[in-house]
């Protein structure tokens, strides 16, 4: 079991490194403007949001869908949030997260939520 800060870092290169490969798919231009916008800071949200129109046309909807759970994901690596159950509120399983980094939910909750 890592030290949960170290785990945190390796999950968000994980997670930058795959939003990079997304974002590989697309124009450049698009990607240049994400990164001004992640700059920006509290209007980021609102830049990413137009990032994220352009992204569609490029985009197949399941890739877009991924990203958004990417960029949702680094964000609550950020706030602390990350890992956390939105359900239940326990902790995800550090394994469980290895194999489903955007894992929003712990196992439980997620086999109710599947019914
Ligand atoms: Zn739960």
């Amino acid at each position: 079991m890592k030290e949960r800060r170290e785990f945190l870092e390796s999950m968000e290169q994980v997670l930058c490194q795959r939003r990079e490969n997304i974002m590989a798919l697309v124009a450049p231009e698009v990607r240049d403007d994400d990164d001004t916008a992640r700059q920006v800071g509290d209007s980021a949200d609102e830049a990413q949001n137009i990032s994220i129109e352009k992204l569609k046309n490029s985009l197949q909807m399941t890739e877009l869908d991924e990203l958004r759970f990417i960029e949702l994901a680094i964000d609550r690596i950020k706030k602390g949030e990350f890992g956390v159950c939105l359900d239940c509120g326990e902790q995800i399983s550090q394994k469980r997260l290895e194999f489903q980094p955007l894992a929003a939910r712990c196992i439980t909750c997620q086999e109710t939520a599947e019914g």
